[in-house]
């Protein structure tokens, strides 16, 4: 994989570009790939938005949403496009099975992968170009850091700031985790300077709740949630019934598994859902404890050390017992965090 300087000289000749991210984009996913669409649009280039999967509704007001093509929905059309492209930037991941179907479109084109991501342990082969950093809080940090470095800070804009923002708010929890530096506080006193309304972006995201997100949320509290103290561990498995009882949607269980890291000592939090082809597991942790290796070593996953994801074919109540026997292995490193 080249140094991504290498590729700023391209930028000034037009191109085909599709810019996608991970399956089920969070927000930095999209709001990485939304930031780097305009901004490659308003340097006259060719640019289509793909998504993987479908996302949840919570990001459907971002500016350029409506453009985003669903693989999973136009499929024809979008290997088409791919197929067209000269470019394929891959954000927010950086394997490329996180694309899910999307994959063997991806390996089959002849267009010229470029990654800009801040996942653990990158396959650099299957790029030409790129950047990976794992200090970076997330990637549409990278993608302000592109902007400006490849010379073209005046074309930021309150589109393009509002997208940037909305990775560094929800990839940093907020502004609290520990990958939040003085360099995205910056970033974000210029895109304040640019007119951001950050209040508005912190009510799309959070305040978004059906009713029934919430009593599915007392209901997993209340009778899917263990504490196990002795290993500073809290852990929830979510069964397919309770997804349909109370109506949930894509998007609706993110963020749940962060409310078992607020429990006092808890250091290590997971939550298993149960979806249509696979058990979903999200790992979180506190301090010295590194869920991408815990991920990755026992639930084919990744992710980064305070934050990982991974996932299981067995039955939720198998591989809720697996991540309880998994944690036997790990309970003197567990207790003795602090
Ligand atoms: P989440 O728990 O929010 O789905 O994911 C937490 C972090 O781990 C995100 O950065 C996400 O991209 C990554 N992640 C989630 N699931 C997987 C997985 O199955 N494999 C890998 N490599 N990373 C994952
Ligand atoms: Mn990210």
């Amino acid at each position: 994989m080249n140094p991504i300087e290498q590729f700023y000289p391209f930028l000034n000749k037009p191109f085909k570009a599709v810019i996608t991210a991970h399956q089920k984009p969070d927000g930095d996913a999209m709001g990485s790939s939304l930031a780097l669409y305009h901004f490659l649009k308003q340097l006259g280039h060719q640019v289509t938005v793909i998504s993987p999967t479908n996302w949840a509704q919570f990001l459907d007001w971002m500016p350029g949403t409506d453009e985003v093509i669903d693989f999973e929905h136009h499929k024809t059309e979008a290997t088409q496009i791919v197929n067209e492209a000269d470019y394929v930037f891959c954000l927010d991941f950086n394997i490329l099975h996180r694309t899910k179907n999307m994959e063997s479109v991806i390996k089959a084109a002849d267009a010229i992968k470029i990654l800009i991501d801040h996942h653990q342990q990158p396959d650099t082969p299957s790029f030409g170009y790129g950047i990976s950093d794992v200090k970076m809080s997330s990637t549409c940090e990278m993608i302000y850091d592109f902007i400006v470095q490849s010379g073209h800070s005046n074309l930021i804009n309150l589109d393009i700031a509002t997208c940037i923002y909305t990775g560094l708010m929800t990839d940093t929890g907020s502004f609290r985790f520990p990958s939040c530096t003085a360099s995205v506080h910056k970033i974000v006193a210029h895109l304040k300077e640019l007119g951001l309304q950050h209040s508005k972006i912190h009510e799309a995201i959070y305040d978004q709740s059906t009713e029934g997100r919430l009593k599915f949320m007392g209901n997993a509290f209340l009778h899917r949630m263990h504490v196990i103290p002795a290993y500073k561990t809290a852990v929830m498995a979510i069964p397919k019934s309770d997804i349909y009882k109370f109506e949930l949607k894509t998007g609706d269980t993110e963020g749940l598994v962060n409310y078992l890291l607020s429990i006092q000592g808890i250091k290590f939090a997971a939550i298993v859902i149960d979806r249509e082809e696979e058990r979903k597991w999200s790992f979180r942790s506190k301090g010295s404890f590194d869920v991408n290796i815990f991920a990755r070593t026992h639930f084919e996953g990744g992710g980064h050390a305070n934050a990982a994801g991974g996932s299981s074919l067995k039955s939720v109540e198998e591989t809720l017992n697996d991540f309880k026997q998994i944690l036997e292995n790990y309970k003197s490193q567990l207790s003795q965090l602090n």
